[in-house]
């Protein structure tokens, strides 16, 4: 039997309603923040992501996947969604726009890692992007909608960590500060932090490994070298995330994986049991835009990974709510009230209510029997008498109760008790 590839999940149509109340529920908190979807190609060539998610993250490093087209150009499978959207923003000329650029986006990303629980080589995130604001407003606004979603979802258990990384000027004394510290415990931690020491010392903090973690909590922190506008601009989000009820605690620990940040940084971090730590990821990347050859434009933003969400709600016991529809099954009884009833269900189709009809031929019995393995509401029945009168024995199949209906008042009969 063929099985599906290591790191992949199949989405069955008896969980999709989980997925798509998620998927609801950011579009809707993106569209009361005014941000608009996005949507860009699943690969693009390879230097997009090497420039502009950086080679010395791990993504960059050791997750990507990289082939050769059948013109040999190297492409990638996106890894995340933000290198996508700026060369998008660039080449579609937005940047000459209205500013600032508002956009969200619901994709599946590709990263190959080792699979274990929430983390798959095939994933989904909710991310948002806000381009062309350099000041703590845009900051405060993007991890506003971050917390919105969050609460939106019914989550409670999740605690929104934020950090300064500081700029280009004031990380350069840092990076200083984190070697002389890490220098004397390098023989003793990992392969990759001893690179990591070369090229982007920060990135230590970073570090999933036992062995290097219990050396990250003495570190030097980045809040005590912010220079003075990264201290103003940091002290300004967190006024504004107090101001607007956001609660927040301050992780000197959090550095992001990623190398275009700069600045603010944040994650939110679930506390419920069985679910991976951090649901959603982001902060402020200054330089991303130029990075990948455009122009100098400021940039902020997070992504929320779905199978996590999903972990999390499942362990909250949060609320996943079905769409409201009026269920109908029409049950035809002989020949000509199955004509009717596929009829009839086209029309309820039109007015809304979600209806199905026999496609089997099947007897009386069995239809029962389907409609209520079906979780059908309501299931109308049409004989010869039915279709002489002009109207349907509806059955309400919560309390067992029945009531004559006209044909042409089925549909606002249905509709009235969903
Ligand atoms: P981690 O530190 O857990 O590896 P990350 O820093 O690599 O996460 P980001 O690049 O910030 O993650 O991606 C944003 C979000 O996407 C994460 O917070 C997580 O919820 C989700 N995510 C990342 N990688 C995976 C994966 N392999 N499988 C499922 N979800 C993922
Ligand atoms: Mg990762």
């Amino acid at each position: 039997m063929l099985v599906r590839p290591k790191g992949t999940k199949d989405m069955l149509p008896e969980e999709a309603y989980k997925w798509q109340y998620i998927e609801r529920v950011a579009k809707e908190t993106a569209a009361a923040y005014a941000f608009k979807e996005i949507r860009t190609p699943v690969f693009e060539y390879t230097e997009l992501f090497s420039r502009g998610v950086g080679d010395t993250s791990d993504i960059v490093n050791k997750e990507m996947y990289t082939f050769l087209d059948k013109g040999n150009r190297s492409i990638t499978l996106r890894p995340e969604g933000t290198a996508g959207v700026a060369r998008a923003f660039l080449e579609n000329g937005l940047a000459g726009g209205a500013m600032p650029f508002k956009a969200y986006y619901l994709i599946s990303a590709f990263r190959y890692e080792r699979p274990q629980a929430g983390r798959l080589r095939e994933f989904h995130q909710f991310g948002a992007e806000l381009y062309g604001a350099e000041g703590a407003y845009a900051d405060a606004e993007v991890i506003s909608l971050a917390d919105a979603f969050l609460k939106n979802l019914g989550l409670k258990k999740v605690a929104l960590k934020i950090n300064s990384i500081g700029c280009k000027t004031c990380r350069a004394k840092y990076h200083e500060a984190l070697k002389n510290y890490f220098a004397p415990h390098l023989n003793v931690m990992c392969a990759d932090c001893k690179v990591r020491f070369e090229k982007n010392p920060m990135r230590i903090l970073d570090c999933k490994e036992e062995g290097c973690k219990r050396f990250t909590s003495n570190a030097p922190k980045m809040l005590d070298y912010l220079c003075d506008d990264c201290k103003d601009h940091f002290e300004t989000v967190k006024s504004l995330l107090t101001a607007s009820k956001v609660e927040y605690e301050i992780d000197p620990a959090i550095v992001r994986g990623l190398d275009y940040y700069s600045r603010t940084v944040f994650e939110f971090v679930t506390s419920a049991a069985g679910a991976q730590g951090t649901v959603l990821g982001g902060g402020r990347y200054d330089t991303l835009l130029s990075d990948i050859g455009g122009k100098d434009v400021p940039a902020v933003g997070f992504a929320a990974g779905m199978e996590r969400l999903l972990m999390v709600m499942e362990a909250e016991n949060a609320p996943f709510e079905n769409e409201k529809t009026a269920d109908c099954y029409l049950l035809g009884m002989d020949e000509g009230s199955r004509e009717k009833a596929f009829a009839l269900a086209g029309e309820l189709r039109k007015a809304g209510v979600s209806a199905e009809t026999d496609l089997m031929t099947r007897s009386v019995k069995a239809q029962f029997k389907y409609a209520d393995k079906a979780g059908a509401r309501f299931v109308a029945v049409l004989g010869e008498a039915e279709l002489n009168e002009g109207a349907a024995e509806v059955k309400d199949m919560k309390n067992s109760s029945s009531e004559k209906v006209k044909f042409e008042e089925l549909a606002q009969y249905l509709l009235s008790r969903r």
